[in-house]
């Protein structure tokens, strides 16, 4: 059985997909979707010997090789363009996630749907897909053992698409939604800011702590680099803060 967090990233790979799992550790969430018969091909993709060697194995005793292909590599490099039509990310930080996708460009044609997973980050793979011509298509966030995730799905844009992408961030609405402009949508999640559900509050509240840390510990020390993070540390909790209130 899955944990909750995989089967809703399981949930958003349509039947009949191609997928590649990238950093796809044990390769679990390959696995289910290859026992299910969700999908017919996958390559599970890993960077690390000790996890590559796991899904090996992994695949080996489920007896799925002729499915599941397991590569060890660097992110995309361990797909060919056209070799699959779903990639999902899971697990790592957004950073880590945007420059994977950043260096596997060549590869992402006749890929449909990136389905993704930043532990942290959220904001540089929202950032990542906006300027890369990626239709960010849902958002959903969970709760799992106490930590909260969030899952976000895109799809590639066709030309008309791509050209309205950035007005979208311009002109997108939500209930009470006078205090939101692109780069709070990016940092906070167009669809999530929608819903505003319970869970996304909690997630916000502690982001608020955690910067109140990072903010005084940044107070402690004068250097003019601790000063400018120190601003711009202010100027996040002053736009969390915002956004929050608004939509109390
Ligand atoms: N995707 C699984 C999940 O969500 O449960 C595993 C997540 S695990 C925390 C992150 C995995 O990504 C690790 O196994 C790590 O080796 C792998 N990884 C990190 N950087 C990578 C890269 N550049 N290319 C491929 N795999 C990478």
């Amino acid at each position: 059985k899955l944990s909750k967090r995989l089967q809703m990233i399981a949930d958003r790979v349509p039947v009949g997909s191609k997928v590649a799992d990238i950093g796809s550790d044990h390769a679990l969430l390959p696995t289910y979707l290859a026992q299910k018969g969700q999908i017919v091909y996958a390559v599970a993709g890993e960077v690390n010997p000790g996890p590559y060697e796991a899904a090996k194995r992994q695949v080996m005793e489920t007896g799925l090789s002729k499915i599941i292909q397991v590569r060890s590599g660097d992110g995309l490099a361990v797909i060919e363009a056209g070799e699959v039509n779903v990639i999902t990310i899971a697990g790592m930080g957004g950073s880590l996630m945007a420059s994977i996708l950043e260096a596997g460009k060549s590869k992402l044609a006749g890929v449909q749907h990136l389905i993704l997973q930043p532990n942290v980050g959220e904001e540089q793979v929202r950032r990542w897909l906006l300027e890369n011509g990626w239709k960010l298509t849902s958002e959903v966030i969970l709760e799992e053992d106490g930590k909260i995730y969030e899952i976000l799905t895109a799809e590639a844009a066709s030309e008309a698409e791509k050209l309205e992408l950035e007005v979208l961030y311009q002109t997108w609405q939500i209930p009470g939604g006078v205090c939101v402009n692109k780069d709070r949508l990016l940092l906070m999640g167009p669809y999530l800011l929608k819903e505003a559900a319970d869970i996304w509050f909690v997630k916000w509240e502690s982001e608020l702590k955690k910067l109140a840390m990072i903010q005084s510990q940044l107070k402690l020390s004068n250097t003019e680099a601790s000063v400018a993070k120190a601003e711009q540390v202010s100027q996040e909790i002053r736009d969390i803060k915002e956004v929050l209130a608004c939509l109390q």
